[in-house]
């Protein structure tokens, strides 16, 4: 998963089953599963999807059927049962009785052997890639969303799909083509769940990159056409090689980039799958190269946590949360490696990757210090105190710092590039995930035997201040910091009927000790007018140079009296920082950044 800016994961692999399903028994309690979609311009008009389950039962016993509780990647609990509505059930074509066992698990009671259906329909009315959305003439799902699981069945089960849709729409999903238009199967449930889906009318195309094939569909029509839609196949063309290259095999013949743009979705975020992923965008996204760095995180999961997995989350369980404190791992390392991507890949310039690493830099020291591994546990419950994504960032510096560590301590003969490779090979391909302890003793392993116990306890379980001015200086970079004051006056406003109110004021602030109020009018603020498009800069242009306490004076109105409230100036600090090349660095630092920034070794 990857979100805000631009926003970012499953499972069991075609390439690398660890067992063979074999065909049902007389054992199972159901077979022969079935799932029917429909979605057409009629449901559509009712923002639904309708969705029956069917399946064979040798005799009377209940059944019980689930729907999960989150879609991996998306590290939050979205109990999709609460978008379910019109349950019926039926057995060969009579209704039969149910009941819900749980909020999320019903039961069906079959009158004996012969056909049950469990069908629903499905409110598609969250803009949220692991959910489902639908307009008049389309809608995306995921697979946690509509497909019902027995609840005391193994999770290894074959299934079909059917689409049954408008025929001038299309459908697009990265499941298995069956022997019929529209329908699909799925090899397990891990697999079915793992496939988002498009339905309707949009854009779709496909090209061929080193041997495998990769497919873009758009949702609305038209809206990555012409330049942007060749900008984004070319920095899909080039960001693959040197994400390959990392792992020397690249496990999916077929991958698909699903990307939504609306005007009511602010920024970008994208959910990754094993060979898919869905991306819901601002129509700004177009042509920036935020589009393209998120596009390469959500494919270098398709290694990195897809298969590559922490053992917490292995195999996924779709009825509860499933915290590690690995995360940053699967999302911080993924996003150090879309940064490489982009710059090994020459989409972006060494300066723009230097750019995007003091981002992440400054984001890191303006957050509250906390523990990668705290961090990873806790997105679960989405910490309002700033830290709730800081594992990207502060995860993908982590992997920068461990990059260079090893580069150095081998002079540029191994790299985080073996760490991902070895591991990938220890445990993805044995059919397991991986432990903190294996991550560690493969890192030591590649950097020669190099000690990591130190960095962990400071850096990954700790929360010291990363080491710049000892790490850079090993790559011929220092880092510059400034100190950036920036005047505030501590309100939120909108605008309304009568002016522009104050919707909020924070506490603590020159506002709040001033006396401003929530639902006071704004006139002005040390004399510029509340209603100036360019009020915020206007203010800290013409306060920017004053002492902190410098007098000033906001206006507003409140109970249809003018107020004169005198206010203390206050100011925000801020760090910037600046990554410059160390013109006096020595040839092994060269040597080394060279290799960071062109996925080489060798000295
Ligand atoms: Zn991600």
């Amino acid at each position: 998963m990857k979100k805000g800016m631009l926003a970012v994961l499953t499972l069991v692999l075609a390439t690398r089953p660890a067992a063979a399903a074999g065909p049902e028994s007389a054992a199972d309690p159901i077979s022969d599963i079935r799932y029917d979609v429909s979605f057409d311009s009629e449901t559509a008009a009712r923002r639904e999807i309708h969705v029956e389950m069917s399946f064979d039962v040798v005799d009377g016993s209940e059944v019980a059927l689930s729907l999960p509780a989150w879609t991996p990647g998306s590290y939050e609990l979205d109990n999709f049962a609460r978008n379910v509505n019109d349950v019926w059930a039926r057995e060969d074509g009579e209704e039969i009785r149910w009941d819900e066992q749980d909020y999320d698990t019903w039961r069906v009671y079959p009158t004996g052997a012969g056909r049950v259906t469990l069908a629903f329909d499905y409110t598609a009315d969250q803009l949220d890639n692991g959910n489902a959305w639908s307009q008049p003439d389309f809608a995306f799902f995921n697979g946690t969303n509509l497909f019902l699981f027995p609840e005391d069945g193994d999770l290894g089960f074959h299934s079909e799909v059917v689409i049954h849709t408008e025929d001038g729409w299309r459908v697009t999903t990265g499941l298995t083509v069956g022997s019929a238009p529209r329908e699909f199967i799925a090899d397990s449930y891990h697999e079915l769940v793992d496939m988002p889906t498009f339905v309707g009318r949009f854009d779709v195309d496909s090209l061929q990159i080193d041997g495998a094939w990769y497919r873009l569909a758009t949702y609305p029509e038209g809206t990555m056409a012409g330049r942007a839609r060749e900008v984004i196949w070319d920095q899909i063309q080039k960001m693959m090689p040197p994400m390959e290259d990392v792992f020397d095999v690249t496990p999916w013949d077929e991958y698909t980039t699903f990307m939504v743009f609306t005007p009511s979705f602010g920024g970008g975020a994208a959910l990754e799958h094993s060979t898919s992923h869905l991306g819901i965008y601002n129509l700004n996204f177009r042509l920036s190269p935020t589009l393209a760095s998120i596009t390469a995180h959500e494919i270098f999961h398709g290694w990195n946590v897809k298969r590559l997995r922490p053992a917490d989350m292995w195999p996924y369980d779709y009825g509860r949360a499933m915290p590690t404190p690995l995360l940053w791992i699967s999302e911080g390392i993924t996003d150090y490696y879309a940064d490489l991507a982009m710059v090994r890949g020459g989409i972006e310039s060494v300066d723009d990757f230097y750019g995007d690493t003091e981002a992440k830099i400054t984001h890191a020291n303006s957050t509250p210090p906390v523990a990668l591994e705290d961090a990873s546990v806790s997105t679960w419950i989405g910490p309002r105190d700033g830290t709730s994504s800081i594992y990207y960032d502060k995860g993908s510096l982590a992997g920068l710092m461990l990059d260079i560590l090893i580069r150095d301590a081998t002079n540029n003969t191994r790299s985080l590039d073996d760490v991902m490779k070895t591991m990938y090979e220890r445990d993805y391909m044995q059919g397991r995930g991986f432990t903190n302890e294996e991550w560690w003793a493969t890192v030591s392993e590649v950097a020669g035997g190099r000690p990591f116990r130190d960095f962990y306890d400071k850096y990954v379980d700790g929360r010291e201040p990363y080491p710049w001015d000892r790490i850079l200086p090993l790559v011929g970079l220092t880092l510059v910091t400034h100190t950036q004051k920036t005047p505030r006056i501590g309100i939120s406003m909108r605008e309304t009927d009568d002016g522009v109110s104050i919707a909020g004021v924070q506490p603590g602030s020159s506002a709040a000790r001033a006396g401003v109020r929530e639902g006071d009018l704004l006139i002005s603020v040390a004399g510029i007018d509340g209603k100036d498009a360019n009020f915020g800069l206007e203010f800290r242009a013409k306060l920017g140079g004053e002492d902190e306490g410098a007098p000033y004076d906001i206006v507003v109105e409140r109970g249809g009296q003018q107020v004169t409230l005198p206010a203390a100036l206050s100011f925000d600090t801020s760090t910037i920082s600046v990554i410059q090349p160390d013109l006096t660095a020595g040839e092994t630092a060269l040597r080394v950044r060279n290799g960071l920034l062109t996925g080489t070794t060798g000295s």
